[in-house]
């Protein structure tokens, strides 16, 4: 390429011109290596132990640097991100994004919500779908949502067919067929990354067995989505593997135990399991996320490994908001801005055994959240309508996905204008 434009500069220019080209060879050759340049950012960088200011370059949508003082001359562009944070893009592994299927109230679109619409707003370039599809009606999903989304969808798989269909269809254990489940998984394998139970009524420990038996096919985690009140959370939590994720772990509802008993203590069995390597995702969504359970679970070890938002049409009008409303709510709760990030980032990307993500590796794909904390008076809310007052809010300043800018809320990536 650079022989190329030699040649058509000595075919077409004079001599000053060729000289001057020459003069700037090595700013042309080295100078714009970068397509991407996030300057003077605190980085935050789990996965690497990075929690100091660097700046990181990406190039064809790869993080390529994070470096200490790299230089603008050598991107095509630059931002000044002095007082954000940069972060591996975030992951929400909780859900409901198949707005396609025309089975029930989730999947027939007036719960699910577009993941575009509302990820790249809230520094999340990585959403699972929690079983909203089932092996039957996966391609569906994937054609329709999938493959169109900016967004990377991956999808826990429903042991139902149909996922998410509606009773009495996704109560059918007649259509729960572990085969079928692991076949389609397989098939996707670079999409999904687990299989999804619950939403059952019924007092059959059959679906949970057969969505267990999926999972040990692949060698994939059981998303437990219900908690399902049928069964004692003891029993669930003892047939869960190391790895298995539970999700809504700090809801509060008269069918079911929840992890922290009446006298504020977490149930023993409860942090035996997390002990085993049981996995407590918040589960946020409309119901699942109470003060009086997530306080004292988080003041006595039980800390979520991951803050799945539960994403649908009414969580996100009610207490959950968004990914970054649950790590500002933690924050509120105690926890440290570091442990925030490592949950939103790291923590999902092994759980889902998706290492390549959730991190700012050089190599990596260039997913990216740059972060600011707003500071003033604020509130969160819980499922029971409860508030708690905190003085920290995130916001997502810019989000990059695989190189390319897909938020910029204050414009950082723009120029100034000039009348
Ligand atoms: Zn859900």
């Amino acid at each position: 390429m650079l022989s190329g434009k030699l040649f058509i500069t000595v075919g077409s220019m004079a001599g000053t011109a060729l000289v001057a080209f020459l003069f700037f060879l090595p700013v042309v050759s080295h100078g714009q290596q970068y397509d991407l340049l996030i300057k003077n950012g605190h980085v935050i960088d789990p996965k690497n132990n990075i929690d100091t200011i660097k700046d990181v370059a990406v190039a064809n949508g790869k993080i390529v640097k994070v470096d200490n003082d790299v230089s603008p001359t050598q991107s095509k562009k630059t931002i000044d991100a002095t007082g954000l944070y940069v972060v591996p893009g975030l992951i929400d592994i909780h859900t409901h994004v198949f707005v396609g299927s025309k089975a029930d109230k989730f999947a027939d679109g007036i719960y699910s919500v577009s993941p575009d619409d509302f990820s790249f707003k809230s520094g999340v370039t990585t959403v699972v779908d929690a079983g909203t599809s089932g092996w039957r009606n996966f391609p569906l999903f994937k054609e329709q949502v999938i493959d169109k989304s900016q967004t990377r969808v991956l999808a826990f798989l429903n042991i139902a067919g149909s996922g998410m269909s509606g009773k009495p269809m996704q109560e059918d254990v007649n259509d729960m067929n572990a085969d079928s489940a692991a076949f389609v998984a397989e098939k996707y394998k670079d999409i999904i990354v687990g299989i999804k139970i619950g939403h059952y009524e019924g007092s059959d420990l059959a679906p949970f067995n057969k969505a267990l038996d999926a999972g040990k096919k692949l060698n994939e985690p059981l998303f437990v989505e219900c908690h399902l009140p049928q069964y004692s959370l003891e029993d669930q939590l003892q047939m869960m593997r190391p790895g298995d994720i539970i999700t809504h772990s700090y809801e509060q509802v008269s069918e079911r135990m929840p992890v922290v008993d009446e006298h504020g203590k977490v149930h023993p069995f409860v942090l035996t399991a997390q002990k085993k390597g049981v996995l407590f995702d918040v589960g946020h969504g409309g119901a699942g996320f109470w003060f009086s359970q997530a306080i004292p679970a988080f003041q006595q070890g039980l800390a979520p490994n991951s803050f799945g938002s539960d994403l649908h049409r009414f969580s996100m009008n009610a207490g959950m908001k968004s990914m970054l409303n649950i790590m500002s709510k933690y924050m509120a709760i105690g926890m440290s801005l570091g442990d925030v990030v490592t949950r939103a980032t790291w923590n999902p990307a092994r759980s889902i055994k998706r290492e390549d993500l959730g991190n700012l590796s050089e190599g990596a794909v260039a997913d990216i959240a740059v972060l600011s904390v707003q500071k003033g008076k604020f509130g969160f809310i819980d499922a029971g309508g409860n508030r708690l007052e905190g003085n920290k809010k995130l916001e997502a300043e810019l989000t990059v996905r695989a190189g390319k800018i897909v938020w910029d809320l204050n414009g950082l990536a723009a120029q100034p204008w000039k009348q």
